[in-house]
């Protein structure tokens, strides 16, 4: 389970609005910055201040008075890994924070919304649905990077987005799902790293970080086997959903 989950920047000013998923819950918090000036032995310097404007806790936002960060966190089942609240913030805001998993093994960011379905059903739908694609093979290819997998090291991943889907793509199991890989595919294409364009492998953004780059590289221009008349909707549609102009030959 993805713990901090980026959901839009706030309409003014520098705030960021993220969603905070712990096993008992979540919690929305804004966190924005203060560029504060400091004199240190003589010198002057500048320094982020992270801190949180607001926090929804369920059932509005509250501005003030809202309980310290470590009690709202609590109550969701989440605790700070790094050694202060301030560096927590930062790291969240700006992308840094290394998701926390809790007791579920399997991912839940991209469905997250869940549109009803209890945790339970929802994994027992997400096995079913591997098992349909597996198609009694005990290994597959992921559709990304085309290398084989035991299937407990595949995600029956959805094409597009499962809870805006209608009834019919929900039940349209074939072409709606497809099998990537845990090794990194199934996220890169969750979170919008990369997408399949006409057929082929193509990163929608970039990164600075070398082994993203690299991987996104190598995947690059390769032909997915999955797509076709059947499945190219719902590709178009993840395109569109990271709004990838600037797709990457
Ligand atoms: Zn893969």
């Amino acid at each position: 389970m993805i713990v901090a989950e980026f959901l839009y920047n706030a309409p003014r000013g520098r705030g960021k609005v993220f969603r905070i998923k712990g096993p008992k819950g979540s919690i929305q918090i804004q966190i924005s910055y203060t560029n504060r000036k400091y004199t240190s032995r003589g010198t002057v310097g500048k320094r982020l201040e992270y801190q949180v404007d607001k926090m929804h806790l369920g059932d509005d936002w509250i501005e003030d008075d809202f309980p310290d960060m470590r009690i709202a966190l609590e109550q969701i089942g989440v605790s700070y890994e790094e050694k202060s609240r301030l560096d927590w913030l930062q790291a969240v805001y700006q992308g840094k924070y290394t998701p926390l998993r809790a007791n579920i093994t399997e991912p839940l960011s991209w469905d997250d919304e869940l549109d009803g379905q209890t945790t339970t059903t929802y994994h027992r739908d997400q096995l079913s649905l591997r098992e349909s694609l597996l198609a009694d093979r005990t290994e597959a290819p992921c559709i990304i990077c085309g290398d084989i997998f035991p299937e407990d090291l595949l995600w029956a991943a959805h094409l597009k987005k499962r809870s805006v889907c209608t009834e019919e793509e929900k039940k349209d199991h074939a072409n709606v799902a497809k099998l990537m890989c845990k090794m990194g595919c199934d996220d890169l294409y969750e979170k919008g790293y990369l997408g399949v364009v006409e057929g082929k492998i193509r990163p929608f953004r970039r990164s600075s970080l070398p082994v993203v780059a690299e991987r996104l590289n190598s995947l690059s221009g390769r032909t997915c086997s999955a797509w076709n008349d059947k499945t190219s909707v719902y590709f178009k549609w993840h395109f569109e959903y990271f709004n990838a102009e600037n797709v990457q030959d």
